[in-house]
């Protein structure tokens, strides 16, 4: 994904006549979508209402797909190693309705394999709810050890966990697909966007073409959410309503100081969906390390991450997925 413009709110206030401390209060504050009375005397934090009992999920099998994914070693499109993780994923879903999209691209690097996988878990509501990761790491670092433990690897282990608690339940709400898409990374760094995110633009045209995106209530992202310093974005391409829910999710879990003390706008793989009219949110922490210095390095490496961050995300993605299934 590429970063479009970072923590602007800060800069900003940061420039006016008043103390620094006070604007960066201001910008960091807990959630700048919602009004001053409302921050001040939170009101939901009290989930006894929801109808639904609280989600759960093991984070330590979520922790453990990861080590498993990079294991394999780095996996950019075309190699032995990104086929592997494919089967890999597929192995866990086993006796689910799963819908494959293969396609070949062609890049100025030659011509290229990509695969999105997608389960599906249908609900008696009449929509589908899209959660998504890319599973790929970047093809011009194929010949360092680089291995996406974060980046790829820990938003791919947390679907692979959300589908063991959504298997084999009817749900009472929208159906839910879980995307694993590929080649989201760009060919080239600096990033490309003409060379990027192929998985998500060709599915999206895919599901145009059969109607399926007009069926789509809410596309989840998750990038980057296993640090063991988890921050997640308020991702400012997103939608502003679905952001709000997911912090209202975050609240009633009592997970809110993991959720947007900073404000990032990221080009990522919801920016095809949010084009066509889906409602999309990117849970994101692009503060990988100070400065973001582990992403993209060999550097990214699962001695980051903490498995309580993956229950974190993974439990606010399901809340929220229960709070959409509610939304009139
Ligand atoms: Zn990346």
């Amino acid at each position: 994904m590429k970063i479009q413009r970072f923590a602007i709110a800060c800069l900003t206030l940061c420039l006016l006549p008043f103390s620094c401390t006070q604007a960066r209060e201001t910008a960091r504050g807990p959630n700048p979508g919602v009004a001053e009375s409302a921050s001040l005397a939170p009101s939901v934090p009290d989930r006894s209402a929801a109808p639904n009992s609280p989600p759960k999920f093991e984070s330590s099998r979520a922790f453990q797909y990861i080590k498993e994914i990079v294991a394999f070693g780095p996996r950019p499109i075309g190699s032995q190693n990104h086929k592997k993780v494919e089967e890999y994923i597929l192995s866990h879903l086993k006796g689910d309705s799963v819908e494959e999209d293969a396609f070949t691209i062609e890049t100025t690097e030659g011509k290229f394999p990509v695969r999105n996988l997608i389960a599906k878990f249908p609900g008696s509501r009449d929509g589908i709810i899209v959660i998504a990761s890319h599973y790929d790491t970047n093809y011009p670092l194929r010949d360092t050890p680089y291995v996406g433990a974060n980046d790829g690897g820990s938003s791919s282990a947390l679907l692979l966990e959300l589908a063991n608690q959504l298997r084999g339940k009817k749900r009472e709400g929208y159906s839910v697909w879980l995307l694993w898409d590929d080649a989201e990374e760009s060919m080239r760094l600096p990033w490309y966007d003409p060379e990027s995110l192929y998985g998500v633009r060709h599915l999206v045209q895919k599901w145009q073409a059969d109607g399926t995106i007009k069926q789509i209530k809410a596309f989840l992202l998750e990038d980057m959410i296993g640090d063991a310093d988890l921050h997640i974005e308020r991702e400012a391409n997103s939608t502003p309503w679905l952001e709000d829910m997911i912090y209202q999710a975050a609240t009633r879990l009592g997970y809110q100081s993991h959720f947007f003390a900073r404000t990032s706008q990221i080009e990522d793989d919801h920016m095809p969906f949010l084009e066509h009219g889906v409602p999309s949110a990117d849970l994101i922490d692009f503060e990988y390390g100070y400065n973001n210095v582990f992403w993209h390095t060999p550097q990214d490496t699962v001695d980051k991450l903490n498995p309580k961050s993956l229950e974190i995300v993974g439990t606010v993605t399901l809340e929220t997925v229960q709070m959409l299934d509610q939304k009139d």
